[in-house]
């Protein structure tokens, strides 16, 4: 079997509601789908959401870089999965988010053709539930507090709080607020790099003892020192996320004592083999992991974020999948959660069925050049 085309498209999906966070607000979800076709007529599918304070990319920059990598990839095996990486490496230096849509497309497509669900092609499977956590990113105190309530009561046992968005002095009353009514749960808090390091070490000061198990990304992405002081000010664990694009920032955040943990997502390490090697890593180092989407990615990333997620060797700070705030998925059958937690897909390929007529009316129109 052979790759016969390999398809970018773009699609602007409507969010339930906004999602607020330091330094962005996500009103819609402008993510990249890619259609991988075997000379067999079988598909598989992918996806990476633009993000251009986390990786660098848009909607643009995706398609086009999904078109500069396709000759690499047309015409291989698409068992070959790690032969296309290396490829697509070759070619093009970056673009974790183009390449991780590929690299879930060629995933899926090989266990339908195999008849192996993806987790099976990335390890031996360790776990069938997974935790979900559940984000609460309203930003007022009021409808954060129901939204603890309510999400408590629907079964959630990991949260995260998004703070960096008032003063540190009023993010964490909201925060301590919010850790009463989850009381003995696993609450994080995530600042999206919106503090200095001035402002996290007041945030952590005012916070200690509140309940709050992590905090992640306090100050900027490449703040190493900052990270540090923080991690050193607190016996609140520290965690990265914007900082971490490769499984050297992994390391180097550990040997600084930057963090105790890391946020993983395939868009930044460039797929979700990526993704379970970082997961690796991570359990040598003594790290803790969460694996997560990114906001607004539907059931095609969030399948494949849930693959790794059951394979990896610990996932002590749970998964976040991103689709239930979408208004609209591009799966008629979206994957399914309840009570916090979600199921292991065991059905071939990523195991979710997209939906061409969903994508078609939520496609946006991007003008390429065509790359020889
Ligand atoms: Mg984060």
């Amino acid at each position: 079997m052979r790759i016969k085309t390999i398809e970018p498209i773009a699609v602007s999906l409507p969010m339930l509601k906004p999602v607020i966070m330091a330094g962005e607000e996500v009103r819609r979800a402008d993510n990249v789908l890619v259609r991988i076709e075997s000379d067999t007529g079988l598909v598989g599918w992918g996806e990476a959401a633009s993000a251009p304070v986390m990786t660098g990319e848009t909607l643009e920059s995706i398609v086009s870089a999904v078109h500069y990598l396709e000759q690499t990839v047309r015409g291989r095996d698409p068992a070959d999965i790690a032969g296309a990486l290396a490829a697509m490496d070759g070619r093009m230096y970056g673009n974790h988010g183009a390449k991780a849509g590929i690299e879930i497309a060629l995933h899926d497509l090989t266990g339908r053709a195999t008849a192996t669900p993806v987790h099976a092609l990335l390890g031996a499977k360790r776990r069938s539930q997974v935790a979900l956590l559940a984000v609460i990113g309203g930003g007022d105190v009021d409808g954060d507090l129901r939204d603890a309530e309510k999400k408590k009561s629907a079964g959630f046992t990991a949260f995260k709080i998004k703070v960096g968005i008032d003063t540190p002095e009023n993010d964490a009353a909201r925060t301590r607020a919010i850790c009463k009514i989850l009381n003995g749960l696993l609450i994080s808090a995530d600042a999206n790099q919106g503090f200095s390091t001035a402002e996290a070490l007041a945030y952590v000061r005012a916070v200690e003892g509140s309940g709050l198990n992590f905090f992640e990304q306090p100050v900027m992405a490449d703040d190493l020192a900052g990270m540090t002081a923080v991690a050193a000010a607190t016996k609140i664990a520290i965690g990265a996320d914007e900082g971490i694009h490769s499984l050297d920032d992994i390391a180097h955040h550990h040997e600084h004592k930057a963090a105790r943990g890391v946020s993983l997502k395939a868009i930044k390490l460039g797929g979700i083999r990526a993704v379970v090697e970082a997961g690796r890593l991570c359990e040598r180092l003594g790290m803790s992991v969460n694996i997560s989407c990114k906001t607004g990615e539907s059931s095609v990333a969030c399948a494949a974020a849930l693959h790794a997620a059951c394979v990896i060797p610990n996932i002590a700070w749970a998964l976040t999948l991103t689709h239930t705030a979408l208004g609209e998925d591009v799966t008629a059958q979206p994957v399914s959660t309840a009570n916090g937690h979600v199921d292991s897909l065991d059905r071939p390929g990523l195991g979710v069925e997209v939906d061409e007529d969903r994508v078609r009316r939520h496609r946006v129109p991007i003008a390429t050049r065509n790359v020889a």
